[in-house]
């Protein structure tokens, strides 16, 4: 079976193999005013997204978090995952960003001070400047937050070698921060649920699917360490509540726990329905009747399963994946807009090997660089990027026109970007925390 690596440059073809392979959902929810990345596909799977999505229809509090690897300049790959915070930020979670300096030492063997200097100079006005609240934001670095690293070194305790190698594939050459690293990001993923940061909620993780791994290996911890568990037919499975008779629900619920003699336990989950998360099929059933077992460790772990949402990997502008260590295969948000005009004017694109042959058997914009910036970032109106597609694969749009209009969108986009980035610097220290 094929490894993710999340420190690959691999780029990703079949989706919908690597959801299979890997037990994702399919994303299909009817997101409130959601932006293009939802509604086009962009955004293929989940776990666990139900809850997230339950406390975007029902207004309730949630957390968003999410990572940057202060190693390179921030390319419009990275400015993606920023769009989704912005947009569950819009929808009332509170942000929390980790820079992740750790893992850039481990991974990347940069030192802790030069990831501190790029994350403030060129990450964190980036994210002000795409839009985040910086009232309703932090950034805070792995190497700093004791909370963190607590966990991570907790929660060890419940990862045995086997299951790493399973999911990492480590090799005799890793070195040991290798196998550490990992920890701490379960310990990024769940530290926003402890009372200190807002207390157990659900919380949303928007990932490429390259970091996958990461979430498999958070989710599963947290099944084997929840508030308790109730096994039915030998599966582990977790308790949440949905629906219109929510408190009849629990109170159900409690009784059958008191009669199954249990006098301590805490069931905090304000969703209204019973219903069961299957942690091995990855799917929610409801439930009737079940055998409860309790886990004493409940009081001082009670995290609800982090959600995740994977998106498509941005093809680079020369093929392959957008990566920051092939200049020429990303937009970073520090070229200045001639620069990215030129990129942008000698892209890969899908069109004919002449324009005779591109004017007699049209274009292929599947597999086009520059039809992605399209879809991904340049163009709001579906029915417009409907339009370039179909023109485009009749031969009526030529690459030549079509590489100018994407290259003069962006030229815009980066000067305005750039001016609010300018002015986003005086903001850094507001939304920096230093423990
Ligand atoms: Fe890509 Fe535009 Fe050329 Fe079609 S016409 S292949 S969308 S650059």
């Amino acid at each position: 079976m094929q490894l993710i690596n999340p420190w690959s440059s691999q780029q990703y073809k079949d989706y919908a193999k690597l959801r299979d392979q890997f037990g994702i959902a399919p994303f299909n929810f009817d997101l409130p005013d959601a932006p293009i990345l939802f509604r086009r596909g962009v955004i293929f799977g989940h776990r666990g997204f139900e809850y997230i999505y339950d406390a975007i229809k029902n207004n309730r509090n949630f957390a968003v978090l999410t990572g940057l690897m202060p190693s390179g300049n921030m390319h419009f790959g990275h400015k993606m995952t920023i769009e989704q915070v912005r947009y569950y930020q819009s929808q009332g979670a509170d942000v929390h960003i980790a820079v992740a300096d750790i893992e850039a030492y481990s991974f990347r063997g940069i030192p802790l001070k030069d990831a501190e200097r790029i994350a403030l100079e060129e990450y964190v006005p980036s994210y002000i400047a795409l839009g985040l609240d910086p009232a309703r934001t932090e950034v805070y670095f792995q190497s700093k937050r004791q909370e963190v690293k607590d966990i991570a070194w907790k929660l060890a305790k419940k990862v045995n070698m086997s299951e790493f190698l399973a999911i990492y594939g480590f090799s005799g050459e890793d070195n040991m921060s290798h196998l550490f690293s990992p920890l701490v990001q379960v310990g990024d993923i769940l530290h926003v649920q402890l009372e200190k940061f807002g207390g157990p909620r659900p919380t949303i993780v928007p990932v490429g699917v390259d970091q996958d791994p990461h979430m498999r290996l958070t989710r599963d911890i947290v099944g084997r360490w929840r508030m308790f568990s109730i096994s039915q037919q030998g599966a582990t499975l977790a308790v949440f509540y949905k629906g219109e008779d929510a408190e009849k629900k629990l109170k159900n619920l409690i009784s059958y726990l008191e009669a199954s003699g249990f006098s301590q336990f805490k069931i905090n989950v304000p969703y209204k329905a019973l219903y069961i998360l299957d942690s091995q099929k990855e799917d929610w059933i409801r439930i009737d009747r079940a055998i409860i077992s309790y886990e004493k460790e409940f009081n001082e772990n009670a995290f609800y399963p982090p959600a995740a949402t994977y998106h498509r990997l941005m093809t680079g502008l020369t093929g392959g994946k957008m990566s920051s260590s092939i200049p020429e295969s990303a937009i970073f948000l520090t070229d200045s807009p001639e620069e990215a005009r030129k990129k942008v004017m000698r892209a890969k694109t899908g069109g004919g090997v002449t324009l005779e042959e591109h004017r007699k058997y049209g274009g292929n914009p599947d597999i086009c660089s520059v039809y992605e910036l399209f879809v991904y970032h340049l163009i709001d109106d579906d029915s417009y990027l409907k339009d370039i597609h179909e023109s485009c694969r009749e031969g009526k749009r030529v690459c030549g026109p079509c590489k100018r209009e994407a290259a003069d969108i962006i030229y815009n986009w980066l000067k305005e970007f750039q001016e609010k980035r300018e002015q986003a610097k005086d903001e850094v220290k507001e939304i920096v925390s230093w423990e």
